[in-house]
């Protein structure tokens, strides 16, 4: 299994008004419900201010989704700002890197293990909220027939549309009037 891609943050941490920056190059994340299909590539920037940890940067990357109305899978290139803050707590020696507050919530897993950030968890934590809510593989996708459910986009099925069976009902029953009274 490869390893994990993480940054090793010491220098920064152990340095106020440090900045450091970092390109990003990492494989594609798969974590439901986010499937990369392609690196994730970017830059981010890391800056000791003494009270807190700034991380900066922007990330681009390639996911595999489902088209909302036709449920065919298609890609899209999605890209993300990163702007994150977390409290610093000096550490007492000059030299040692102060630590990292994290607040822990059950959605998100740790960032940071000590001075090592989790690369993968972070992206996967700036990429997930931006996946798109209603993909669709194509501006003008006409979507699944809601009767036998096959692809309308590969043309028309044999079901009726909702107006037209009402229209054929109604006709059906002109004719059985005009049947009656003749
Ligand atoms: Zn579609
Ligand atoms: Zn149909």
């Amino acid at each position: 299994m490869p390893k994990r891609p993480t940054l090793d943050l010491s220098e920064v941490l152990s340095h106020v008004g440090l900045t450091r920056e970092y390109p990003i190059d990492v494989p594609a994340i798969v974590e439901d419900p986010l499937y990369g299909v392609d690196a994730v590539r970017g830059s981010i920037r890391l800056t000791n201010s003494g009270s807190a940890l700034i991380v900066a940067g922007r990330v681009d990357t390639v996911v595999q989704l489902e088209c909302c109305r036709c449920l065919a899978p298609m890609v899209e290139a999605i890209g993300a700002d990163i702007d994150e803050q977390f409290v610093l707590t000096p550490s007492r020696s000059r030299r040692s890197p102060a630590a990292v507050e994290e607040e822990e919530t059950e959605l998100s897993g740790r960032l940071f293990h000590g001075a090592i950030l989790d690369l993968a968890e972070l992206l996967r934590q700036v990429l997930t909220p931006i996946l798109p809510s209603r993909p669709l593989h194509s501006a003008d996708c006409l979507g699944l027939c809601s009767q036998c459910g096959k692809d309308l986009n590969e043309g028309p099925c044999g079901c009726l549309t909702a107006s037209e069976a009402s229209r054929s009902r109604l006709g059906t029953l002109l004719s059985e009037l005009r049947d009656r009274s003749d």
